[in-house]
């Protein structure tokens, strides 16, 4: 990056006045590099300038305050151009041991003030966050001896009384208490999916045994969630020692699995991993015990710091995008007289935490680890971390031989069986979510059945039996192995459906899928009248790269879909690197903008169109001068991004002529259609993990109707970080029939984002993006009207 004047400059002297000018922000990466921090920054500098205040870049972290001259650097607008997609932090970190004296900090003091720079914004872990409200809180002592050794001029020191921070959490281990995810742990879960995907292919052909060490010295999440999505056999973590006599609990566990079926067993070991007397588990020592008691050739693989590089995915792009937007929003408004707080994602939404007390308890959790109180770490980690314990036990544990048909004949009392089908286009995730289905039914002693084909297979009776092993392999498949149909049964064929249903003895339907899913399946429960057979429990699960279905924030597949689409933004945009060009860029979704909106925030898109704005000729006017000046001021790229149905009739082929046209020798205009690649590829970390965590809940909703005896027709998802449902009855409240979308879509509350980091010119957006106190965040399940807890 070089150090600049832009060409481009913020600020239209004929708007009225912003409310950061006046201001200068500092903004620093420090501590352990994590994909995600570019980011941030980029955000941090681009709000900074559309709302009026100067950013200076502090290079190298807090040794870059210490050291001042070039280190603090004025950032413009075009110098955090291009860093969105890239691994690390542009503006450097550094371990500082100067600051951590009295000495660097006066230092690092003078150096701020020398620049007028009362504000910081500060991305790394909690020894960062820790140094930096030690200088805060020692900032009036510091300023008042610069004016002793008079080295500050009393009225300069008067006019920085204060220093104002707030924090981004910058860590790929996901460890700070009181944030959901933290800057780059979904980028470091990315790697080791692939990594583990690969493995898993070659230990597969071999029929052997990998041990994989990765990153988490006192946290579990990442070696937890790994072996969850990489569909691993047994996963050791600081927060859950295993019982002496562990490593023969392991080798039986891993015999069973391969008795039932499956090729390769993989074990994950985190860097972190104690006994229950606290001596380390090393990747090495179980290696050794898988070659002595299996009598395998087990090979051990370290992934080490491969896990902190490479290209950011979706989710660390867009949300610190966010992150950082609201970062500048925190300490253009907070109070000095108010605790600093640290901005982290909760329930999904920006959520302002106390930065002294999340540090405070983080280090408590490493305290109890130390002290062996590991169920209080286990306590301090959250419910859906416990809750995902619990699932991969169960996913990982491999079922007794026979057991499913012995308990099936006890006593004569049939178990029920529970049929799995899709409808809806093609959601990546899918697979994964029949795998979790089928094994957590397993467990339950159930028989599941796969109905090929969708509705059109149901009205057919193609419905087989899915057995444990049958599912192996299926958590990192793209595709659906049963096939989806967009079709829901016609009135003629409800007839066939139900027999199909009696025939094969279905107890109840699993229906993992689209909105064509949720309108089938609330047509057999509005039909109920007419035929018996479909007073059955009914259960859907949202799986739709559309990310438009009721009752959830999110749906299986539209964080792949996303990643998928950022990936060929990022091809696109450099494609285009040599001409001064406009690209405009159509993604799918339908009538939903969510995929239009991230992938836009996530790859630095100009200009979104969605279908819940549409087009007016008004809009492309307003661009193509916006256009106009931005190429004219040296810019060579405009990435403009429309959703499929934003407009029935300004398509993008017209969009892209009419820009050409009226671009004249200015810039020149292509398109590219993302297409298909959205829906296909190998699903995300993150979907899987969705796709595993809703089916338990859907196997739970069932089992707990069957115990009632009830024959409910649900569908679940995910509000903050909840598993929610509601009956499929009620869906005509929550959506939108004409346009199939919910009604409420949280995510429309980030569209001013994409004005703050792409339009240096325009006034600021009279709505921002709310940044939520805890219990705000905490209240969002409730305000979803009548979806309830399952
Ligand atoms: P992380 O931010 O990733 O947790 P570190 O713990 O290494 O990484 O902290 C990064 C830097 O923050 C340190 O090198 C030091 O400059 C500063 N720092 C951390 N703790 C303190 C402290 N207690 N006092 C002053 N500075 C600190």
């Amino acid at each position: 990056m070089s150090p600049s004047t832009s060409s481009l400059q913020p600020g239209c002297p004929a708007n009225p006045p912003r409310p950061g000018e006046g201001v200068r922000i500092g903004v620093l990466t420090s501590g352990g590099d994590a994909q995600g921090m570019n980011a941030a920054v980029r955000a941090v500098v681009r709000t900074g300038l559309h709302l009026g205040a100067e950013v200076y870049g502090v290079m190298e972290g807090l040794q870059g305050a210490v050291d001042g001259g070039d280190r603090i650097r004025r950032l413009e607008w075009n110098d955090v151009g291009n860093i969105l997609h890239r691994g690390g932090t542009v503006i450097g970190t550094a371990r500082s041991k100067d600051f951590r004296e009295r000495e660097g900090r006066l230092l690092a003091a003078k150096n701020l003030i020398d620049r007028g720079i009362d504000r910081l914004v500060v991305i790394g872990g909690d020894g960062s966050l820790t140094g930096t409200d030690m200088f805060r809180q020692e900032w009036t002592s510091l300023v008042e001896e610069l004016v002793q050794r008079g080295e500050l001029p009393v009225e300069v020191a008067a006019e920085h009384p204060h220093l104002v921070i707030a924090g981004l959490v910058g860590s790929i281990d996901n460890d700070l208490v009181g944030t959901d995810m933290t800057i780059g742990a979904d980028s470091a879960l990315h790697r080791i999916i692939e990594a583990l995907d690969a493995i898993s292919s070659t230990a597969a052909s071999h029929q052997r045994s990998f041990v994989i060490e990765v990153m988490g010295r006192h946290c579990g999440y990442l070696p937890l969630m790994a072996a969850i999505a990489g569909g691993c056999d047994y996963v050791l973590f600081p927060e859950r020692p295993p019982a002496p006599g562990w490593e023969d609990a392991m080798c039986e566990q891993l015999r069973a699995g391969r008795l039932a079926g499956r090729r390769d067993s993989l074990v994950l070991v985190a860097e972190g991993a104690i006994d229950q007397v606290g001596k380390p588990i090393t990747a090495a020592y179980v290696t050794e015990v898988l070659k002595e008691r299996l009598g395998e050739d087990a090979r051990l693989t370290i992934l080490g710091h491969v896990q902190r590089g490479g290209r950011p995915s979706a989710y660390d792009r867009w949300m610190s995008t966010v992150l950082g937007y609201g970062a500048v929003m925190e300490v253009l408004s907070a109070d000095p007289a108010r605790p600093p707080r640290v901005l982290g994602v909760r329930n999904n939404r920006i959520t302002a935490i106390d930065l002294g007390e999340a540090v405070k308890r983080t280090k408590e959790v490493e305290g109890m680890i130390d002290r062996g109180d590991y169920e209080s770490a286990m306590m301090s980690r959250g419910g859906s971390f416990r809750e995902m314990v619990k699932i991969f036990d169960t996913m990982a544990r491999p079922p007794v031989l026979d057991s499913a048909s012995e308990l099936r004949s006890e006593g004569g009392a049939r178990q029920p069986r529970v049929a799995i089908m899709h409808a809806g286009g093609l959601a990546p995730g899918m697979n994964t979510a029949v795998r979790a289905a089928v094994r957590l039914g397993v467990d339950q002693g159930w028989t599941m059945l796969a109905v090929d084909g969708g509705f059109h297979g149901l009205v057919n009776g193609r419905i087989r039996e899915l057995a444990w092993s049958d599912v192996d392999g299926w958590a990192s498949d793209g595709g659906a192995e049963l096939g989806t149909r967009r079709e829901i049964p016609s009135s003629q064929q409800l007839f066939s459906v139900g027999r199909n249903l009696e025939e094969h003895q279905v107890d109840a339907l699993l229906l993992i899928g689209g909105y064509d899913a949720y309108e089938g399946a609330l047509r057999l429960v509005q039909e109920r009248e007419r035929y018996d057979a479909f007073a059955l429990p009914i259960v859907c699960v949202p799986a739709s790269i559309d990310n438009n279905l009721p009752g959830s924030e999110v749906s299986i597949g539209a964080d792949t879909a996303l990643n998928f689409a950022v990936w060929a933004l990022d091809g696109v945009k450099q494609s285009a690197s040599a001409a001064r060009r406009c690209f405009v860029a159509e993604t799918m979704g339908h009538r939903c903008g969510y995929l239009t909106l991230m992938a836009g925030i996530a790859s630095g898109a100009e200009r979104v169109y969605l279908p819940e704005d549409g087009i007016t000729v008004a809009d492309l006017q307003r661009d193509v001068e916006r256009m106009r000046a931005s190429f004219r001021a040296g810019k060579r790229l405009f990435l403009a991004i429309r959703n499929e149905d934003a407009s029935r009739l300004y398509t993008s082929d017209f969009v892209a002529r009419l820009f050409e046209q009226e671009g004249g020798d200015l810039f020149d205009v292509r398109t590219a259609i993302l297409g298909h690649l959205q829906q296909g590829g190998m699903p995300s970390a993150f979907d899987r993990l969705l796709a595993t965590r809703l089916l338990k809940h859907a196997v739970d909703c069932l089992s707990d109707q069957f115990e009632r005896g009830a024959t409910d027709g649900r569908y679940i998802g995910v509000v903050g970080d909840a598993v929610v449902s509601d009956l499929l009855v009620h869906m005509p409240e929550h959506v939108d029939q004409k346009n199939r979308r919910p009604l409420h879509q949280w995510w429309l509350e980030l569209k001013p984002v994409v004005v703050a980091v792409a339009e240096p010119d325009a006034s600021p957006d009279e709505s921002t993006v709310q940044v939520l106190t805890v219990e705000q965040a905490e209240k969002l399940t409730e305000v979803n009207g009548s979806i309830v807890s399952v």
